[in-house]
């Protein structure tokens, strides 16, 4: 039997960072990943020799001096990261009505540019990104400072995203390109909060960047840093059971098998998911579980992959966001709406593309025939809806101008319930729960529970996305370390 300090379940981006943080800190941590690889949605892996990345297109924050800079540098693994800044003329690109609008990188490059487009829109554009900065301030770095969201971050969480948009602005085609990039957090039409738009395209416009070579770099980085301060991060090693012993949690059983003990535990799995594995205890109150297990999630992403012939596809060094309807928000009626064109740099020139991705967002309801099988085995008519879906899509995006007819060596696709299998996320949801302005209070979890030695972590807990979690991981180890102890070790004090 082993025994540690801290066992960390999850060995995506949440679980290493804690760990990471928490090795270097002096404590004996373990991580637990089912998976053979580790890295959750950072995974990248290869099929046909290329490398293809589960989850993770692009990140911002980036320059030096910036939020996730910042983190990433306090964790020790900036220079082992490989990136390319993306096009700072246009890192975005809404492409609406046959149009092209340019989302630019830097606040005062942004406006100048959306203003060639929309000339007398310049103070709302003004308007615009001044609002985004503020959010981008009260709601990252004094989460970060705090350790709580500011009044300002929850004023921003609890006011809706398109509302926001429709003070901005009258103009009907600016308001379908400031709301273009929903697809980034799961937008919804009057339900979705400000602060994930304000916080995420905050942080995109500020310094947007792309992984050389897959973003599975940073997952290794960070699991290097963890064996280096000598913790462990074990993969094929699946929770079965969290142990509960009178109010506190003793020990987890992994594969059905192994028994580890320690003193506290944290948890990224998603919760709907972990409180399945938690024994069932007093302490852990109905209301609790019911509310969780109430908690709605966020779509999924059916993912198609085109392993494109050499030199066929010229390398974009941008982002497309395809739309098709007038209304650019997500409509669960409608399977067909947009369309997220992002392709993969393998070295820092690209001239032609390796690999273009198209990211599309699907319902559960689309999949749910199939809920009960399992990888590879989900039968004939599985494989006939993802062909027929891939079909559907590739033409969606020939409508707007863009053909892979006679650039494709293969095709690889995967639906919202390879995500559910792949990380134990409730009905393979894109991004976790989905948050509501109308009830910012329901929809964000305290990374402490009932359970005085058992933590929450993840994308589940505040924002998702590569600086959501790294700054809900900074919460959470918070818990163990201190806000104050954090923040100074961060640079944020
Ligand atoms: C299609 C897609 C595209 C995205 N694109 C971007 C992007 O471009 N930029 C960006 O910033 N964000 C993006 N995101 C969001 C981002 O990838 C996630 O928010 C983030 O990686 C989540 O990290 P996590 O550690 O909270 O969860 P996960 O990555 O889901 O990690 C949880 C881990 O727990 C493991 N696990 C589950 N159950 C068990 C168990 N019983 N025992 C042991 N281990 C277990 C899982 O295997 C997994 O490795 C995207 C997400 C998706 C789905």
């Amino acid at each position: 039997m082993s025994r540690y300090d801290i066992v960390i379940a999850g060995g995506g981006l949440a679980g290493l960072e804690c760990a990471a943080i928490l090795a270097k800190e002096g404590m004996h941590v373990c991580v637990l990943e089912k998976n053979p690889l580790i890295g959750g949605c950072f995974q990248s892996f290869r099929r046909f020799g290329k490398l293809l990345d589960t989850g993770i297109h692009y990140v911002g924050s980036m320059d030096e001096g910036q939020l996730l800079h910042t983190i990433f540098k306090y964790m020790g693994i900036t220079d082992k990261l490989r990136l390319q800044r993306l096009d700072e003329e246009g890192f975005d690109r809404i492409c609406l009505d046959g149009k092209e609008y340019r989302y630019a990188m830097g606040y005062d490059r942004f406006v100048e540019t959306l203003a060639q487009e929309f000339p007398h829109e310049q103070a709302a554009l003004r308007h615009y990104v001044t609002q985004l900065q503020e959010i981008g301030n009260t709601s990252s770095v004094e989460l970060l400072r705090r350790g709580i969201f500011s009044d300002g971050g929850y004023k921003y969480f609890s006011h809706s995203a398109s509302a926001f948009i429709e003070e901005c602005t009258q103009d009907a085609t600016l308001r379908r390109v400031l709301a273009g990039t929903v697809q980034l957090y799961g937008g919804i039409n009057d339900r979705s909060p400000l602060y994930c738009h304000g916080m995420i395209n905050n942080s995109y416009i500020s310094g947007a960047y792309r992984f050389v070579g897959g973003s599975a770099q940073v997952t290794d980085a960070l699991a290097d840093v963890v064996r280096k301060y000598g913790g462990e991060v074990c993969n094929n090693s699946r929770i079965t059971r969290f142990v509960v012993d009178g109010t506190r949690v003793k020990a987890v059983y992994v594969n059905d098998e192994e028994y580890i003990e320690a003193d506290r535990f944290i948890s990224t799995i998603h919760p709907q998911a972990t409180l399945a594995l938690l024994d069932d205890t007093p302490t852990i109150k109905k209301a609790y579980k019911r509310r969780i297990a109430a908690m709605p999630n966020t779509y999924g992403i059916f993912t198609i992959y085109l392993l494109t012939k050499p030199g066929t596809v010229p390398y974009d060094n941008f982002n497309r966001f395809l739309h098709m309807r007038n209304d650019v928000w997500y409509d669960e009626h409608n399977d067909m709406q947009s369309c997220l064109i992002s392709q993969q740099a393998v070295s820092p020139h690209n001239d032609y593309a390796d690999v273009v991705t198209l990211l599309t967002p699907t319902p559960y309801d689309e999949v749910k025939a199939w809920e009960n099988t399992c990888v590879e085995h989900r039968g004939d008519d599985y494989l006939a809806y993802k062909e027929q879906k891939t079909r559907r899509i590739l033409d969606f995006v020939r409508r707007h101008g863009l053909d892979y007819e006679g650039c494709i060596d293969h095709i690889i696709t995967s639906s919202p319930l390879t995500y559910r299998d792949y990380t134990a996320t409730t009905q393979g949801a894109a991004y976790g729960f989905e948050k509501n302005y109308k009830s910012p209070h329901l929809c964000v979890l305290s990374s402490r529970t009932h359970l005085p030695n058992f933590y929450f972590a993840g994308q589940n807990l505040n924002v998702h996305g590569a600086l959501g979690v790294s700054l809900t991981s900074l919460l959470t180890c918070a818990e163990f370390l201190g806000q104050d102890y954090l923040a100074k070790k961060v640079g944020y004090a």
